[in-house]
């Protein structure tokens, strides 16, 4: 089954989180595959890994609402998605729209001419009035320009940048797992007043979380994907002292699930203007959409389409309310 792993290095301020997708990950494959429409092997292990970081990064910061991991590119792939609630469940897809090579990593996909880019937006669940999502958007590039060929590379800058903490990722997947670990320096407590008077006890601290995520870059992505939870922190922190916390799994862990529904293509179709949708009910019969996460169809005719923008009509306020 799927789950979630969180650690503590105890008197350090420094934190983990490993997560691995199995059944849950297959799942999203699986559907893909049903509905005839698989992705290339490149693009599959990008959105598994995808998957992996945002249900790390929804998990670290506890924030109530979506995080949302989107690459626009520039080359074969337009588009790769995963969106994370805040109570694990994940969805991702990916828009095709080229050739993608068999051995094609991040550049090759995503960022031909230098124009890919990741957007992290954290989607509040109760928005107050006029309140927008929150979003941060990275280059596929390092500091000197060269481009980047994981996208681990690409989360730990932004998170570097936006929370101004240093973190280690760790991805992989294939067509069995999705994985994934991070190790997070922590803020020290009143850090901030002690700039420019550090003593040594905050070197000693800096020293420990370069140790630590050295120790975890020694990880490699076979160990990752086929070596259980347990047998990793084991084989990569033996010498630390790492308090664990029950993992999360099952209907509390990281799972798949779609929040697509036949009212929310409703209200796309809306706004698309009835003469639009008319047009397509008139050429083909009626309308299909498939839902690019979880491939549901969703099918309108030509009485659903009625009703679809009769109903608008009904929500217009009535003559006599208009001031
Ligand atoms: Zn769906």
């Amino acid at each position: 089954m799927s789950e979630l792993h969180k650690f503590l290095f105890e008197g350090l301020p420094v934190r983990g989180m490993l997560v691995r997708l199995t059944d849950s990950w297959r799942e999203v494959l699986r559907r893909r595959e049903k509905a005839g429409d698989a992705f290339p092997a490149p693009v599959r292990h990008l959105i598994g890994e995808m998957a992996a970081a945002g249900t790390l990064m929804q998990a670290n910061i506890k924030f109530n609402g979506a995080l949302v991991l989107q690459i626009f590119g520039d080359g074969p792939v337009k588009l790769a998605v995963a969106e994370v609630q805040p109570d694990l469940a994940f969805r991702v897809t990916a828009k095709v729209v080229g050739e993608v090579p068999a051995d094609a990593r991040l550049e090759a996909m995503l960022n031909v001419h230098r124009k890919g880019r990741c957007a992290i937006t954290l989607d509040p669940k109760d928005k107050l009035p006029g309140q927008q999502p929150y979003q941060g958007v990275v280059p596929l590039h390092g500091d000197r320009g060269e481009p980047l060929q994981h996208v681990s590379e690409v989360l730990e800058h932004y998170m570097l940048q936006s929370e101004q903490l240093d973190t280690k990722l760790i991805l992989a997947a294939d067509d069995e797992v999705a994985a994934g670990l991070l190790i997070q320096r922590l803020p020290v407590q009143g850090e901030a007043n002690l700039a420019g008077r550090r003593n040594e006890d905050d070197i000693g601290l800096s020293e420990a979380y370069n140790r630590i995520s050295h120790l975890a870059a020694t990880l490699t992505r076979e160990e990752l994907l086929r070596l259980d939870a347990d047998t990793v922190l084991h084989r990569l922190f033996w010498e630390e002292q790492l308090l664990r916390f029950e993992p999360a799994t099952g209907a509390d862990g990281p799972r798949f699930a779609c929040t697509c529904s036949r009212e929310r293509v409703g209200s796309m179709l809306k706004s698309l203007g009835r003469e639009e949708i008319d047009g397509i009910v008139v050429e083909q019969g009626r309308v299909e959409i498939a839902c690019d996460f979880c491939g549901t169809k969703y099918h309108f005719d030509v009485v659903d389409v009625g009703e679809l923008f009769t109903a608008a009509h009904r929500q217009t306020p009535a003559p006599g309310g208009v001031h």
